[in-house]
């Protein structure tokens, strides 16, 4: 589905990526591990289209998107949920939904996908007309993955979705990964949270300086030494 071939990235002369190459197939649920800084949400960024690979090559169902504006790569039907959520905190519940159905013009469609979005989460609809600015980081995070499922993505690209919430809430929001790739959403999900991450990935690729230095599948990468010793605190 998702193909990822050699890119590389740079901030000015900062080589933030280095030839990486991933693979999401429809279906899965694929996580990208790694320490602060090794270039998780450089390379979601990417995918995404805010940046642009020096080199390299990215198809999405054999369609090449790479450096194509982020619009458009939404309309491909790929959606993010940025690190620290970015909801638009002056803004009520539903009118940030609303604004993830922005490329879409079905009224009806979109009208569905927000009761969705209630069912899925129905701490938003206790408050869908409360400013997003006033929800607890919980319900920010359960906000910015509603909003992404507004565009109907059939690829959702997740950052750090764990990042400040309580362990608690950190397996709610597992769990509710999960039923969205149950209910026909291919997930890659960058985490610093790497037993959480393998837990519930079908694979996974270990990130370190801007490279990949393992990968494979996520069972067996949580067995692993070397991973455990590294990312699971031994
Ligand atoms: P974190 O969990 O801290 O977000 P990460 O794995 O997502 O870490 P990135 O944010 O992708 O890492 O950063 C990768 C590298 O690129 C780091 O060395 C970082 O300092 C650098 N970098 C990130 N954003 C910029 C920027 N806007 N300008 C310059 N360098 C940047």
């Amino acid at each position: 589905m998702l193909k990822i071939e050699n890119i590389n990235v740079f901030y000015g002369a900062i080589h933030a990526i280095k030839d990486i190459s991933i693979e999401v197939n429809e279906g899965e649920i694929v996580t990208l591990i790694g320490a602060n800084g090794a270039g998780k949400s450089t390379t979601l960024r990417t995918i995404s289209g805010l940046l642009k690979p020096k080199t390299g090559k990215i198809t999405f169902e054999g369609k090449d998107i790479a450096g194509i504006p982020a619009q458009a790569i939404v309309k491909t039907g790929i959606s993010q949920v940025p690190e620290g959520r970015r909801v638009f905190a002056n803004m009520t519940v539903m009118e940030n939904l609303e604004l993830g159905a922005y490329i879409r013009s079905d009224k009806s469609g979109i009208a569905e996908d927000m009761n969705s979005v209630f069912e899925r989460f129905p701490r938003l609809l206790e408050r869908k007309s409360q400013l997003a600015g006033t929800l607890s980081g919980g319900e920010q995070q359960m906000l910015a993955m509603g909003r992404a499922l507004m565009s109907r993505p059939r690829l959702l690209l997740l950052d750090e979705p764990s990042m400040g919430l309580a362990p608690l809430l950190v397996k709610e929001i597992f769990t509710i990964v999960q039923e969205i790739n149950r209910t026909g959403t291919t997930v890659l999900l960058v985490e610093q949270n790497a037993n959480m991450a393998l837990s519930i990935a079908n694979k996974a690729y270990v990130l370190e300086t801007g490279r990949i230095t393992l990968s494979g599948d996520a069972k067996e990468l949580a067995a692993s030494e070397d991973v455990r010793k590294a990312y699971l605190g031994g």
